[in-house]
């Protein structure tokens, strides 16, 4: 018996949550494994665009991946409120539109709910956004606190529970551990 995919892909809202490491680990985990398979695969990040983080070097080396930081700061680091709104904005505006065209498989909002803590973005324009996507489009979002309507919505929700963090015994965070 054939194990290869029979039925057209159905695709799923999934949701990392919690305050648990390893939510973002996750999302890049999915995006590995869909680029292994060919699918067309898109990442927005909703963070400060200042970091360097691992896996933005590394995007940089596939040019079969789409990826995107919001850019600018981001609250801490920015006392100008209005920037961080409208660089969410851009971004998601990016993210939008990579949805909406069906020409990705796998669109990552990584750390997106960020922008409804910060009121930086309305729910309701997102979750519209996602429940009017094309069929195929699997889309995952990460980020603590997701909201009740989003995790309502979403066909796969896990939740990252901190068991045990390094950081709560003095160790830093780490250079292609946790960046
Ligand atoms: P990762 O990107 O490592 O998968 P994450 O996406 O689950 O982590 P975020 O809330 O986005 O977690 O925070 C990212 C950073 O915070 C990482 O450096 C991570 O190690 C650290 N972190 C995550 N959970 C905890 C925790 N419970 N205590 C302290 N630091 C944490
Ligand atoms: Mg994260």
């Amino acid at each position: 018996m054939s194990t290869a995919q029979k039925e057209p892909p159905r695709g799923l809202l999934v949701v990392y949550t919690g305050h648990g490491k390893g939510k973002t680990t996750a999302a890049l985990g999915m995006v590995f494994r869909a680029l292994g398979r060919g699918l067309r695969v898109t990442v927005v990040q909703f963070i400060k665009g200042k970091w360097k983080t691992g896996e933005r070097l590394f995007a940089e080396t596939l040019p079969q991946l789409r990826f995107h930081v919001m850019g600018l700061g981001f609250t801490w680091e920015s006392d100008d409120l209005a920037r961080d709104k409208a660089a969410a904005r851009a971004a998601w505006e990016t993210a939008r539109q990579e949805i909406a065209s069906g020409e990705r498989d796998l669109v990552v909002l990584d750390e997106l709910t960020y922008t409804f803590h910060y009121d930086f973005l309305p729910l309701e324009e997102v979750l519209e956004a996602l429940r009017t996507r094309p069929a195929h489009v699997h889309v995952v979002i990460t980020g603590r606190n997701a909201p009740e309507a989003l995790l309502e919505m979403a066909d796969l929700v896990s939740e990252m529970v901190a068991v045990k963090h390094p950081f709560t015994a003095g160790v830093k965070a780490q250079i292609g551990v946790d960046f």
